[in-house]
C-alpha cells in the first residue's frame, strides 16, 4: 500500500545530505571551460586562486568527482535550518482543481530567507579554512549579502558588500540585517574603487547594476591582503552547493515513492535551479529516468530564451574570466524589474550547455503575471513569496492548469526559493495598479549582442 503523503514532508537530520551532487561530473558534453580576459585560455586552479579560496578555486574547475563530501562544519550550520521541508500544495491542488500533484521545496526558513545561505556557509567556511580576513562580494536585491553577512559572521570573518546603489536606496532595512550580522556595506559605484570612480566618471548619478558591483568587488579583494572573492550564483561552485536542494528533493520524493514529471525553478544566475535538477538530471543523463525541466526567466532579462550562447564576460569591467553561456551581452542593462535576482545577464554555464543540448527547456513570463501568481499563492498556501521564486510558481499553476484541460495526474515539483518580506515595495506598486510589464525589443536585444566579445 502506498504511504499517505503529508502536506509536509520533513526528512530526519540524519538524512540531511553528506554529499553535493557534482552534475557536471555526468555531463558526457562538458560545460565549456572560463578563459583568462588576458590570455585567452582557459583557467588555472593556481590563475583562480587568485581571486577565489583555494579550495573553491578547485571546484570551480572539478567536472569529474561526481560526489563532493559536505565538510562537517558546513553540515552543523546546514542542520540549524535544513533539511528544508518539501510541501505538498494540496490547498493549491485543490483550489485550482486540477488531477495534477503539486510540490515545493521550501528555501525560505532562514533569516536570510532564501537559499542562498547554501553556498554562503560553504564559500565562509571554506575562506576560514585557508586561514583569511574576509571576503567581499556584491549584492542586487540584497539576499546574497545578507546570507553572506550571516555566513561570515558565524566563522568570524570580515564581510565587505558592495550594494547596487539602487537598491541600497531602496532598501535600507536589507542594509541594516547585513550590518546586524557584522558586514561592511558600501553602495555601488562608489569612489572606494577604481573602477567605481571610472564607471562614476563616465556615467554620473548612475544608480549602478550587478556588472559594475561585482567589478569592484572584485578589485576590493585583489587589493587587500588576506580577502579573496566570493559570487552567490552563475559559478559552478555555487551549483555544486545548491545540490543539496535538490538531493534532499530527491530524497523525500524516494521516501514516498514518487516520482517527478516536471520540475520547475527561478533562473537568475540558475543556481537555485542547477541545484534542485542536478540528481534528477543525473539519472536522466544516464538514461535512468526521464524529467521535463523547465527554466523560468522574466520577460524583461530573457537570457535563455532570446540571449546568445556564446563566450562574454561576467561583469562590466570586464576583469572577470570569461564564460561561455547564453546571454544577452554583458553591455545588457535589464529595465527597472522587481525581481532583482532575476536581472543577471547571464545563465551558468552548466545550464546554458544542458539547454543548448535540448535536456531542459526555457519559459518567460510578465511581471505582473508573476505577481498575480504570487498573491493567489501566498492567499492559498500561506507564503508570501519572493518575486524571483514566483516566476517558478506561475509556471508551476500554468501546467497545473493544463493537467485540468488534459485530466492528466502529473507530478509537478518546483522551488519556492524565498520569502518576499523584503519587497513590499514592489507588491504596492502591483496592488495600486502601478506595475508595468517592459519586454526590451529586439533592437535592444540586439545591441547588447552585438557587445559580446569576438573571439
Ligand atoms: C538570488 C535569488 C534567485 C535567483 O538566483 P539563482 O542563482 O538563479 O538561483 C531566486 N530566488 C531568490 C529568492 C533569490 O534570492
Amino acid at each position: 500500500m502506498k504511504k499517505e503523503i503529508p502536506y509536509k514532508i520533513y526528512l530526519s537530520e540524519s538524512e540531511l545530505p553528506k554529499y553535493w551532487y557534482n552534475l557536471r561530473a555526468f555531463m558526457q558534453k562538458k560545460p565549456a571551460p572560463l578563459l583568462n580576459p588576458e590570455t585567452m585560455q582557459p583557467m588555472t586552479v593556481a590563475e583562480l586562486s587568485n581571486v577565489f579560496c583555494e579550495e573553491l578555486a578547485k571546484q570551480e574547475l572539478d567536472d569529474s568527482t561526481p560526489y563532493i563530501e559536505i565538510p562537517t562544519e558546513v553540515r552543523d550550520f546546514y542542520k540549524m535550518y535544513r533539511p528544508a521541508p518539501l510541501i505538498r500544495a494540496y490547498c493549491l491542488e485543490k483550489k485550482l482543481g486540477t488531477p495534477a500533484h503539486i510540490y515545493y521545496k521550501f528555501e525560505g526558513n532562514n533569516t536570510s530567507g532564501s537559499h542562498k545561505l547554501n553556498s554562503a556557509i560553504a564559500q565562509a567556511y571554506y575562506a576560514k579554512e585557508q586561514g583569511l580576513k574576509g571576503v567581499t562580494t556584491e549584492t542586487g536585491a540584497g539576499q546574497w549579502g545578507t546570507a553572506l553577512s550571516m555566513a561570515c559572521s558565524y566563522f568570524g570573518l570580515d564581510c565587505k558588500v558592495f550594494m547596487v546603489k539602487c537598491s541600497y536606496e531602496q532598501k535600507p532595512f536589507r542594509r541594516e540585517v547585513m550590518r546586524t550580522y557584522g558586514a561592511d556595506v558600501t553602495p555601488s559605484p562608489s569612489m572606494t574603487t577604481e573602477v567605481g570612480k571610472k564607471i562614476n566618471a563616465e556615467f554620473p548619478g548612475t544608480t549602478g547594476s550587478l556588472g559594475c558591483a561585482i567589478s569592484e568587488a572584485v578589485e576590493a579583494a585583489a587589493s587587500r591582503e588576506g580577502y579573496r572573492y566570493a559570487l552567490g550564483s552563475v559559478l559552478n561552485q555555487v551549483l555544486l552547493h545548491q545540490s543539496v536542494i535538490g538531493v534532499e528533493t530527491k530524497t523525500a520524493l524516494d521516501k514516498y515513492g514518487v516520482k517527478a514529471d516536471i520540475i520547475i525553478g527561478c533562473a537568475g544566475g540558475g543556481s537555485n535551479l542547477g541545484g534542485l535538477i542536478a540528481p534528477f538530471m543525473g539519472e536522466k543523463l544516464q538514461g535512468k529516468a526521464d524529467y521535463q525541466f523547465i527554466a523560468v526567466e522574466p520577460a524583461s532579462c530573457p537570457t535563455l530564451t532570446r540571449g546568445k550562447y556564446a563566450y562574454d564576460y561576467c561583469d562590466t569591467g570586464k576583469v572577470c574570466p570569461l564564460s561561455k553561456m547564453y546571454t544577452l551581452g554583458s553591455g545588457f542593462i535589464p529595465a527597472a524589474s522587481h525581481a532583482g535576482g532575476l536581472r543577471y545577464h547571464g545563465m551558468t554555464s552548466t545550464l546554458s550547455e544542458l539547454y543548448e543540448q535540448g535536456l531542459m527547456e526555457a519559459r518567460s513570463v510578465k511581471q505582473t503575471e508573476v505577481f498575480e501568481a504570487a498573491e493567489y499563492f501566498a492567499r492559498i498556501e500561506g507564503i508570501l513569496p519572493a518575486p524571483e521564486s514566483s516566476h517558478a510558481i506561475r509556471v508551476a499553476m500554468d501546467e497545473a492548469l493544463k493537467c485540468k484541460e488534459t485530466g492528466e495526474k502529473k507530478v509537478i515539483v518546483f522551488g519556492l526559493t524565498g520569502t518576499g518580506y523584503f519587497d513590499m515595495m514592489s507588491y504596492e506598486k502591483f496592488h495600486d495598479g502601478k506595475m508595468t510589464d517592459y519586454i526590451p525589443t529586439d533592437e535592444e536585444i540586439n545591441k547588447g549582442l552585438a557587445g559580446l566579445p569576438k573571439l
